[in-house]
């Protein structure tokens, strides 16, 4: 019981993502603007580090890797969409049919689950709102993080087979 509310929470977790991510790509474009927010600091848009308000990024590397990251992401973000889907599908769908056959329902949620898990580590995709209060180096971090917590809870749902009557 207490899994399936996890799973739930994760699912509309996971759905908020996805309506995060629309814009996230309407805004793409607008993340190389700079944009100033009241009287903070202005630090480095990929790695967070303080930088003069002439600048955007701390150093080359940093605006390597945050074109790398906007990059990678348009083009993996078709496919990013339909497999979480699938998986996040999968999983609760998965839970519902080891309720009658444990053997079927609960490896398929719990492969479901991982496979999300590892994907997330891949192909971190942090929300927009992450990426403005961390910058990106640190959202891609959270992200991965989430990742390996999403891993753990696939394993969790696995041992549902030795606990399940
Ligand atoms: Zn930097």
């Amino acid at each position: 019981m207490l899994t399936l509310y996890i799973v739930k929470n994760y699912l509309s977790t996971a759905l908020v993502k996805k309506v995060d991510y629309k814009n996230v790509e309407i805004k793409n474009d607008s993340c190389y603007n700079k944009r100033e927010r009241g009287n903070n600091m202005k630090k480095c848009d990929y790695c967070a580090k303080e930088i003069t308000y002439f600048e955007q990024f701390c150093c080359e590397e940093c605006e390597q890797k945050h074109k790398k990251y906007y990059d990678d992401s348009e083009r993996h973000s078709k496919k990013f969409m339909v497999l979480n889907t699938i998986f996040v599908f999968a999983i609760p769908i998965g839970l519902f049919f080891g309720a009658f056959n444990k053997f079927v329902g609960i490896p398929m949620a719990a492969i479901c689950c991982v496979l999300l898990g590892i994907m997330l580590i891949l192909l971190p995709m942090p929300t927009e709102g992450m990426i403005k209060k961390r910058k990106l180096k640190n959202a891609i971090k959270v992200s991965r993080i989430f990742g390996g917590v999403v891993i753990g809870l696939g394993f969790l749902i696995f041992g549902l087979i030795f606990i399940l009557p």
